[in-house]
């Protein structure tokens, strides 16, 4: 049996539901140190995180990715249960399959089989390991980021294992991934009696101008990597429920996906712009959840691409689409930064899966990148 599949299905049977780690890592430790790795858990509210490096010259090539997984949803819906990895026509069901049990037991497996054949390679290989990915992601991957940066730890290439291929293994790597900043807006106007409109100030009335045209609005035309920033409402509040009152605001909660293309400071104050020129009384609450990062074509994604093509013929595409990621945390610390996994059609799912076909040639694609990056 392949060792990279035995390996995730050890994985697949610890139920590590955000922030649970459930001993993934533990036994990531038992296999690293052996090899020479140096193994830190730094542990932070509930969750578990592993920073493991062999070596101390540059440059440094880690992998990233987390051990934690998505709640099941409704465990009846499951054809088998969720944390009985299980084979069925060529594919391995468990919650963690896809995202993200695969990628870790290949990037670990890669890595033994690159420091047997190759002992003396040059600089360093790290493990960046958290169980907070799924979850509010503040005491994971940045936690580790801030402490790598403080003690002037140098990465000069991250690979991330989330699942980003589309249909086969190898035609998708995400070299950068879009900003994601949210507001709230409250819109004041004065509360009254419908029939007495001229007593009342309705927020609703006097936002619908300034809404279609932050809606018209083009934030800019993306670039050669990203697509356009959008902006799209999710909720609109309003009203008292009863048909006759003018209500006294409405709260309206939207979102940019932007690139970077553009700039937190000049999406803010074009929002801004248009709110004032329509004269409203309004309060905005910005957040920002993920800046957006970018690593042009260059070394490492001509590594990843190259140990792809050679060992799927398949020719991979760089992209930017998706949601958010620990990227973005770990692109504060290094240069190169790219993501790359099986297929992310099953993600999340009842019934998440991986074809079997895809685990060795992943685990090989990983290998190859550390010989491209390291001898
Ligand atoms: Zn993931």
């Amino acid at each position: 049996m392949s060792k990279t599949l035995a390996l995730t299905e050890e994985l697949i049977a610890l139920s590590s539901v955000t922030p649970e780690d459930k001993g993934c890592q533990s036994r990531l430790i038992e296999l690293l140190a052996p090899l020479g790795f140096v193994c830190e858990t730094i542990e932070s509210d509930g969750v578990t995180n592993l920073w493991a490096r062999k070596g101390t010259a540059q440059p440094l090539l880690v992998f990233a990715g987390h051990t934690d997984v998505v709640p099941t949803g409704p465990l009846e819906q499951w054809t088998s249960p969720p944390f009985v990895p299980t084979q069925r026509d060529g594919k391995l069901y468990g919650r963690g399959a896809a995202d993200m049990k695969t990628s870790i037991a290949a990037m670990v497996v890669a890595a033994e089989e690159f420091v047997h054949a190759h002992p003396d390679h040059k600089g360093s290989i790290g493990f960046l390991i958290t169980s907070d990915e799924e979850g509010p992601a503040t005491d994971g991957t940045v936690i580790v980021c801030n402490a790598l940066k403080a003690r002037g730890e140098q990465l000069d290439y991250c690979v991330v294992g989330e699942p980003t291929s589309s249909d086969v293994l190898g035609d998708t790597i995400k070299n950068g991934r879009r900003g994601s900043m949210s507001g709230k807006l409250t819109v004041k106007g004065i509360q009254g009696h419908i029939a007495y409109p001229q007593l009342a100030r309705n927020p609703i009335h006097q936002c619908a101008p300034a809404l279609a045209e932050l809606v018209a609005e083009k934030w800019d035309d993306g670039n050669q990597y990203y697509l356009p920033t959008s902006w799209q409402v999710s909720n609109i509040h309003g009203g008292a429920g009863a048909s006759n009152v003018i209500p006294g605001n409405v709260v309206i909660d939207f979102n940019f996906r932007f690139c970077t293309a553009s700039t937190v400071e000049g999406l803010q104050k074009r929002v801004h712009a248009i709110l004032d020129k329509h004269g409203l009384e309004y309060d905005l609450k910005w957040s920002i959840s993920g800046h957006p990062f970018l690593t042009p074509k260059g070394t490492l994604s001509d590594a990843m691409s190259d140990a792809i093509k050679s060992e799927t013929g398949v020719t991979t595409e760089l992209s930017t689409t998706g949601g958010t990621s620990d990227g973005r945390f770990i692109a504060q610390i290094c240069p190169q930064v790219v993501e790359f996994g099986p297929p992310n059609g099953s993600i999340h799912k009842i019934d998440e899966h991986i074809e079997v076909r895809f685990i060795d040639p992943l685990k090989n694609i990983y290998r190859r990148t550390m010989e491209n990056l390291l001898l």
